[in-house]
């Protein structure tokens, strides 16, 4: 019996963060993830759901406001056909709207959702099975004087966390101290990594990877281009991820080729949802090239996705998984992955194993049907 789809329906939640205020290079910032959750009904009888939410509107190109309207333009073009045929889904959004690759994710991970509840297999086994027990999380340390981020960073280890990711850039004198303090005050086998977020200029970054280069610390996406990255990738001998730069499989493949990272940060909606995700991830890895996996921001649908997609890659090639990299002040959903002595794991249940909690979702923004 095929799947067709015949109902997809939109919700929008506002979510404070627990934590204040996320801040980041440049003066972004956001007290709250404005979350947009996409629900898809088949014929019969299924119900998945996916979930998208842009780090506010000018981390990446992608903005709340887009995904809801770009998921209407494209809703209507998937109504009948089978939510379990993944590629066929993704080549009719392809039809539907060209690029925007943050629209189509909450619908690609619905419908894994859907294909593992039909299948009855949790998606981490569709993506390839469970490596481990559980994925070990890493905390992001806001931006703050030194010594501020060096005692986040012995709170979270006191929790069981041992990977931290820094918020840096733009400052670099004092980058140069936050990372001094907080290596510091992490421990042999923990791992940190100091992510500009785009945030230095060339002369800038040069001057940092220079000033750490005694310490275990792996740079992440220094400067805005790639090019600009590219030039301090060799002139550090640090560890060196690339995330913003890193947003389509050609962009992939020249940095390959160029030997620009060890690493790349792989954010669900930077590629459109599990799919092409899981293509990115599987073309990293065969290159020895360590992954990050994450998406900007979410709520318990995403990183029960997350989790599902990190949960599928080899340990060695995990460089480093966060679910919600903050504290949120209410659930969207039941049943998702939650961090526990800075480890998680997917659910071992059909689909994406969350439920979510309808009277947060309220009714929902419009229903294409
Ligand atoms: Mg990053």
């Amino acid at each position: 019996m095929t799947s067709a789809i015949v109902k997809i329906s939109v919700y929008a939640v506002q979510v404070p963060l627990k934590e204040g205020v996320y801040t980041m290079s440049g003066g972004r910032a956001l007290d709250a993830f404005d979350t947009t959750i996409a629900r898809i009904e088949t014929k019969d009888g299924l119900v998945g759901w996916g979930e998208v939410t842009p780090l506010g509107n000018n981390y990446l190109p992608s903005y709340t406001a887009g995904a809801r309207t770009g998921i209407k333009e494209i809703a209507p073009r998937l109504l009948g056909l089978d939510a379990t045929e993944l590629a066929r889904i993704n080549g009719e959004m392809d039809l539907a709207l060209k690029g925007h690759p943050y629209v189509k994710t909450a619908l690609d991970i619905a419908c894994w959702d859907i294909l593992g509840r039909k299948a009855g297999l949790p998606v981490a086994t569709l993506l390839g099975g469970r490596f481990g027990k559980t994925i070990k999380l890493y905390r992001s340390i806001t931006k703050d004087t030194p010594a501020a981020m060096a005692r986040r960073i012995k709170e979270f280890r006191a929790q069981g966390y041992r990977t931290f990711q820094l918020k840096v850039g733009g400052e670099p004198d004092l980058d140069i101290a936050r990372i001094r303090a907080t290596a510091k005050a992490v421990k042999p086998g923990d791992r940190l990594v100091a992510d500009a977020n785009g945030g230095w200029l060339p002369h800038e970054a040069a001057r940092v990877v220079d000033a750490v280069r005694d310490l275990d610390v792996a740079i992440e996406q220094p400067c805005q281009s790639y090019e600009e990255n590219l030039t301090i990738r060799r002139r550090t001998a640090r560890p060196f991820v690339l995330d913003e730069s890193i947003d389509s499989l050609g962009a992939l493949q020249r940095a390959i080729a160029d030997g620009a990272m060890d690493a790349i940060n792989i954010k669900l909606s930077k590629f459109g949802g599990l799919s092409r995700a899981r293509v990115i991830r599987d073309v990293a890895n065969a290159n020895g090239i360590a992954t990050t996996i994450e998406d900007t921001a979410c709520t318990d649908i995403t990183a029960a996705a997350v989790a599902a997609l990190a949960h599928s890659t080899p340990e060695a090639l995990r460089f480093s998984v966060t679910l919600a990299n903050v504290k949120l002040a209410f659930r969207t959903a039941t049943g998702a992955p939650f961090p526990k002595n800075g480890e998680a794991a997917s659910l071992p249940v059909p689909g994406l194993g969350v439920e979510p909690i309808m009277k947060v979702l309220g009714r929902p923004l419009y229903e294409v049907k």
